[in-house]
């Protein structure tokens, strides 16, 4: 049986919407699947339903950005959680903490005689979070970067004069609003922060300490290396082992719903001890 518990609509930053990516997992035979957009729940309702008529079983996720050393960010997947009104307010106001960002950096632009409007981002955007990745796809089509590379270079990157950082919850707190929920913390891909092995390890003690239940063993990126020393240092401390693609659509070349780059299986059993209740 596949397997995926990490992927993207364009509820976040995915190409597909939350119907077409479940219509994709039946087409490739997925038979458990969790929608993971980046801080928000708003692509569940029509993937839960759209899963039920295809007979799919389907996991509400989420992928929380929390704040890492300077300026960086880990992320915290949350899994089977109810969507309650605490939940929704926590996520809401993190919504309004970037209009106000994306305001302040409409306005550095324009000081610096770049005109990007938010009627710009927002034909661009969709009903999506508008983020640095929409600032840097305008720039680009108005010719004032040659690319994407290239706009976060000159502009986006922290340390540029038309950069501001966002508002984010610490770690402990992505861990709470997800347990608040009645959900599952998890961990997303740790090999993806500039750390080494020893770091990684000392992330994971220092994040179980603070609640989380598990980590991403099985993730599109990973070397065997990475996967092998993961899936042993997690089962050692006793957390749960989850795995997922990533899938974002067409704009992550060559990286496929189920199976990453062609080699990812997420076992049926990390889906198992997931819902496995206390
Ligand atoms: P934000 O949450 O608004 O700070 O923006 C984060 C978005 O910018 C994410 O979609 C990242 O994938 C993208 N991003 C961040 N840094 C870079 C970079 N150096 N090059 C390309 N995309 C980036
Ligand atoms: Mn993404
Ligand atoms: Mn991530
Ligand atoms: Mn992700």
């Amino acid at each position: 049986m596949i397997i995926d518990l990490h992927c993207h609509t364009t509820c976040s930053d995915g190409t597909l919407t939350p119907k077409e990516l479940i219509q994709l997992a039946k087409a490739k035979k997925i038979s458990v699947i969790s929608i993971t957009d980046h801080d928000t729940v708003d692509g569940l309702e029509e993937g839960k339903k759209e899963a039920d008529k295809l007979g799919i079983t389907f996991l509400n996720g989420i992928e929380l950005a929390g704040s890492f050393k300077n300026e960086e960010e880990i992320h915290i997947l949350g899994y089977d959680f109810e969507i309650n009104e605490e939940l929704l307010n926590t996520l809401s106001f993190m919504v309004k903490e970037r209009v106000k960002r994306n305001q302040k950096m409409i306005k550095l632009f324009q000081e610096n005689e770049i005109n990007i409007t938010l009627e710009d981002l927002e034909a661009i955007s969709g009903k999506k979070i508008i983020s640095r990745a929409h600032f840097a796809e305008v720039l680009t089509s108005k010719g004032y970067t040659k690319s994407r590379e290239e706009a976060f270079k000159k502009y986006l990157n922290p340390g540029c004069p038309t950069y501001i950082p966002r508002q984010y919850f610490t770690p402990k707190q992505c861990i709470d609003i997800i347990h608040k929920a009645n959900g599952k913390a998890v961990l997303a891909h740790p090999t993806l922060y500039n750390l080494g092995f020893e770091e990684i390890k000392n992330l994971i003690i220092d994040l179980k300490e603070k609640g989380l239940d598990g980590v991403e063993v099985k993730h599109s990126t990973y070397s065997y290396e990475q996967e092998a020393f993961l899936t042993n240092f997690v089962k050692k401390q006793s957390l749960i082992l989850t795995g997922g693609s990533d899938f974002h659509g067409s704009i992550k070349k060559g990286l496929s719903l189920g199976s990453g780059y062609g080699t990812l299986v997420v076992p049926y059993r990390f889906y198992e001890s997931l819902i496995r209740k206390k």
